[in-house]
C-alpha cells in the first residue's frame, strides 16, 4: 500500500520520495515537481522514524522559496519550524556562525553588509590607500572580491602577476582587515567564513555531520564552487546527498554558479540513484510547448523533453506598445480584468529582465491603485530611511560598525561637517581603533561639541533601550534620533514615514530563538530585503526580476520588454555562452505560468535616461507562430520597423518640438519629451497630474502653452 504522503505523486517521484538514505540526484525540468518531491522525502523521512527533524539539512534559493517550503511541509506534518535547519545558504550559514561565532573569530553582534554596504566599505578602504578609482571602479574591485571568496581565496592567497593585481590584492587584504576590526561580513564571507570554520575545527565538523544526516539541495544546478565544497563538508563519509535541479534553468553563472557541478556530484560521491522527472504539472501544453521550443535552441544541455497531461489552454497573449508606459497601462488594464473576474493578485506576477524596468510598472500600478510587492531590487530594506533607520539599530548594537556610524552620524544633519568625519576617520586609522572609539574621544571646539553629542544621543539609546521588547525599541529610536521628526518636516516624507511605521510593524511580528532579538531581527533585515514590504497578508501583484522569480509559480504571468537588447540583453547576446544563459531565463520565465502567459514589448523605451527603440526579441521568433496570440496586431506591425524607417527628426514638422509646454483637454498640463515619426506619428508628453503618456500627433488635441 502506498504511503500517504507519496500516494498522489507518480511513480518516479514516488521512487525518488522513498530512496534509501544514498546519494541522489533528481534531474528534472520545469514544473515536474522537484521541489514537491524534496519537500515530501524531507516529511517522508521525519514521519517514517528515520530522523528526527533536527537530522534535517535543507537548502533552498530565496527566503521566498524557504518559507514556501516551511509552509508545505508543517501542512504535512505537525513539526515546530524552529528546529529545522531550512534555509539559504546564507541564512543557514548566518545561523551556524551565531551559535559558534567565537571559533569563527567574530563578535557575537556581527551585522551583514548587503551589497550596497559592502561597495561603500570597499569605497572607504580605496579611499584610505588613495587608489584611483577611474582605474580600479569600485564594483569591479567588488565583484573581484566577491568572486575570490566565492573561489575560498582569501586575500593572502591571492595570486599576483603584475602591478594591477598586486593593487587589487592590496585592497582585498586592506578590505578584509577592515571588516575585521568593525566586526561585520559580506554576503560571501557568510559562506567563506563558516567554510573555513568547519574546515577548522574538527570537532564542531563531526558534531554536524553526526547530526544533519539527511542534506537536500534544490536548485542544486545554482550552487557554487563554494557552497558545494561547504556541503561536501558537511555531508563527509556517511550522510545522504539528495540533490534537485535542472541544468536548463541554470541562470547565475555571472554569480559563480557552476552547472558543472551537477556531474562533480554525481562523480565525487558516486551517486547511485539519478532520477528523471518528465510530466509537468504546472502548466497547460501551449506554455509548456512554448517553453520546450525555446529552450531547444540552447546547444549545451542534458537534454529532456518535458510533457503534460494537462488541456493546452488559451494560446500566450502578446502585446507591442508603443512605448514603455503603454505597456505598463496595458498591464495594469488586464490586472484589473483579472481581478474583476475573481483571481488573487497574489496569482499574478509581472517579470522583467532588468530592475530598471520596475519603475514605470510601479508608476502604473500605483495610479490604477492595485496593490503590489517587489521582490529584489527596489527592496523595502534598502530604502534610504530604512537603512537610515537600520543603521541606528546597528550602532546600537555594536558600536565599531563603522559603515552604520558613517551613515547617520550627520543624518538627520547635527554640524558634523566632512572635515570632522575625516578627522574621525584618520584618529581611528592612527591608534586601530573603530570610528566610535575615536568619535568618543573627539576634541574640543564646536564641531567636537557635535561630536559628544551625537555620542551622548547613541549612548543613552542605548542604556535606554535594553530589555525593551523589540518594537518598542525600534519606536524609541526612530523617535529620538531624529529620524521621524527629519521626515516629518521633509515635503515627501509621507511614503518615508509611512515605511518608517512599517519597520515598527515588522519588529513587531519578527520571531526568534535568538537570545538577542535586535541581532536576529538586523541579520534577518540584511538577509530577507523586501520581503515584508507590502503590508503581510494583503493580496498584491508580485513584481520581481526573472532571477527572483526561479522555482516560483502563478496563475497568470505577465513578461514584459521582450526586446532585443533588453531580452536578451545586450551585454550577453554577443557571445554563445551569454545567449544561450539569457535563453535559459526566458525557460525560466516562461515556465512560471500555470495558466496564462502574456508577452509585451515596446517600441520605445526610456532606459537609464535615454529613450531607445527596439525590435521584438529573437525569442519571441523562437516560439512557434500558432501558439502565440497578438492582441494588437494590425496597427502595431507597420509602425513597428518606424525606428529605422522614420528616423527621429531634429524639429518635427507638426511643430510639437521637445522641451515645449502643451495643454491636453484630458491630461492637462505637460512637457514634450520625446518624438518619433513625424507628423503622423507620436509624441511622448510628460504630463504635470498623469505622468508620462505617448500620444498620437494627428489625433491627440494638444495645444501649445506659452510658459
Ligand atoms: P521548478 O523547476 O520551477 O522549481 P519544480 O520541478 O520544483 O519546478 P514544483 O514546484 O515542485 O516543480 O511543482 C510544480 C507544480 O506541480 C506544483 O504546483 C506542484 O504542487 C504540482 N505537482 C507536482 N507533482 C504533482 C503531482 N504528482 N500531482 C499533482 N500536482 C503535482
Ligand atoms: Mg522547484
Amino acid at each position: 500500500m502506498p504511503h500517504p504522503l507519496t500516494e498522489f505523486l507518480n511513480p518516479e517521484q514516488a521512487a525518488a520520495v522513498e530512496l534509501p538514505a544514498e546519494h541522489a540526484l533528481i534531474l528534472a525540468g520545469a514544473g515536474s515537481g522537484k521541489t514537491r518531491v524534496l519537500t515530501t522525502r524531507i516529511a517522508w523521512l521525519i514521519s517514517t522514524g528515520q530522523v528526527s527533524p533536527a537530522g534535517i539539512l535543507g537548502v533552498t534559493f530565496t527566503n521566498k522559496a524557504a518559507k514556501e517550503m516551511l509552509a508545505r511541509l508543517t501542512a504535512m506534518l505537525p513539526l515546530n519550524p524552529r528546529g529545522l535547519w531550512i534555509g539559504t545558504f546564507h541564512g543557514l550559514c548566518n545561523r551556524m556562525l551565531r551559535l559558534h561565532h567565537r571559533d569563527a573569530g567574530l563578535p557575537a553582534t556581527f551585522a551583514i553588509l548587503d551589497s550596497a554596504d559592502q561597495l561603500a566599505a570597499i569605497k572607504r578602504v580605496m579611499k584610505a590607500l588613495n587608489i584611483d578609482d577611474e582605474r580600479y571602479p569600485p564594483k569591479a574591485t567588488q565583484h573581484f572580491i566577491n568572486g575570490q571568496k566565492e573561489n575560498g581565496t582569501r586575500a593572502a592567497g591571492v595570486q599576483v602577476w603584475d602591478d594591477y593585481s598586486r593593487t587589487l590584492a592590496g585592497i582585498y587584504a586592506e578590505y578584509e582587515a577592515q571588516c575585521q576590526r568593525e566586526g561585520v561580513v559580506d554576503f560571501a564571507e557568510l559562506l567563506l567564513a563558516c567554510y573555513e570554520l568547519l574546515e577548522r575545527n574538527a570537532a564542531l565538523r563531526e558534531h554536524y555531520r553526526s547530526r544533519f544526516r539527511h542534506i537536500l539541495v534544490d536548485e542544486f544546478q545554482d550552487t557554487n564552487r563554494l557552497q558545494y565544497a561547504w556541503l561536501k563538508l558537511l555531508a563527509g563519509e556517511s550522510n545522504a546527498m539528495f540533490a534537485v535541479g535542472d541544468d536548463d534553468q541554470s541562470i547565475y553563472a555571472f554569480r559563480g554558479a557552476n552547472v558543472g557541478n551537477m556531474y562533480d556530484f554525481q562523480r565525487d560521491f558516486a551517486v547511485k540513484h539519478v532520477i528523471r522527472l518528465e510530466q509537468n504539472y504546472r502548466s497547460h501544453g501551449h506554455i509548456l510547448d512554448a517553453a520546450n521550443a525555446v529552450i531547444a535552441n540552447n546547444r549545451e544541455r542534458l537534454g529532456k523533453q518535458l510533457w503534460t497531461n494537462d488541456v493546452a489552454g488559451e494560446p500566450i497573449r502578446v502585446f507591442e506598445a508603443m512605448s514603455d508606459f503603454g505597456e505598463a497601462e496595458f498591464i495594469v488594464e488586464e490586472i484589473s480584468q483579472l481581478q474583476r473576474d475573481g483571481l488573487d493578485l497574489n496569482e499574478v506576477a509581472i517579470l522583467y529582465r532588468s530592475n530598471a524596468q520596475s519603475r514605470v510598472l510601479e508608476h502604473a500600478l500605483v495610479q490604477a491603485n492595485v496593490p503590489y510587492r517587489v521582490y529584489g531590487g527596489l527592496r523595502f530594506y534598502e530604502r534610504q530611511e530604512i537603512k537610515h533607520a537600520l543603521a541606528y539599530l546597528r550602532l546600537i548594537a555594536n558600536p565599531d560598525d563603522d559603515n552604520a556610524l558613517l551613515r547617520i552620524i550627520n543624518f538627520p544633519t547635527r554640524g558634523i561637517g566632512n572635515r570632522t568625519i575625516e578627522t574621525i576617520q584618520e584618529t581611528a586609522r592612527v591608534t586601530g581603533t573603530s570610528l566610535w572609539l575615536a568619535a568618543c574621544s573627539s576634541g574640543a571646539g564646536r564641531s567636537g561639541a557635535a561630536v559628544g553629542r551625537f555620542v551622548q544621543m547613541i549612548d543613552g539609546l542605548r542604556r535606554q533601550v535594553e530589555g525593551l521588547p523589540l518594537p518598542e525599541l525600534v519606536s524609541a529610536v526612530l523617535d529620538q534620533s531624529g529620524l521621524q521628526e527629519h521626515y516629518r518636516n521633509d515635503k515627501e516624507g509621507e511614503e518615508r514615514l509611512a515605511n518608517l511605521d512599517e519597520l515598527v510593524n515588522a519588529a513587531a511580528s519578527f520571531v526568534t530563538d535568538d537570545e538577542n532579538d535586535l541581532i536576529a531581527f538586523l541579520a534577518n533585515a540584511s538577509l530577507e530585503g523586501g520581503e515584508h514590504a507590502a503590508g503581510a497578508g494583503q493580496m498584491a501583484v508580485q513584481l520581481m526580476t526573472i532571477h527572483a522569480a526561479k522555482g516560483l509559480e502563478f496563475h497568470s504571468v505577465f513578461l514584459t520588454g521582450i526586446e532585443e537588447g533588453l531580452f536578451p540583453h545586450e551585454n550577453s547576446a554577443a557571445e554563445p555562452k551569454g545567449l544561450e544563459e539569457e535563453r535559459r531565463l526566458m525557460y525560466v520565465a516562461i515556465t512560471r505560468a500555470r495558466r496564462r502567459l502574456y508577452l509585451s514589448l515596446a517600441q520605445s523605451r526610456m532606459l537609464h535616461g535615454q529613450s531607445r527603440y527596439a525590435i521584438a526579441s529573437r525569442f519571441l521568433d523562437e516560439i512557434p507562430q500558432e501558439l502565440l496570440h497578438y492582441l494588437n496586431r494590425g496597427y502595431a506591425p507597420q509602425t513597428y520597423s518606424a525606428p529605422t524607417a522614420a528616423p527621429k527628426q531634429k524639429t518635427p514638422d507638426h511643430g510639437l518640438a521637445i522641451g515645449m509646454t502643451v495643454k491636453h483637454p484630458k491630461f492637462g498640463i505637460g512637457v514634450v519629451i520625446d518624438h518619433e515619426g513625424g507628423a503622423t506619428g507620436n509624441v511622448q508628453v510628460n504630463f504635470r497630474d498623469v505622468g508620462p503618456k505617448w500620444l498620437a500627433v494627428g489625433y491627440a488635441k494638444l495645444e501649445p502653452v506659452s510658459s
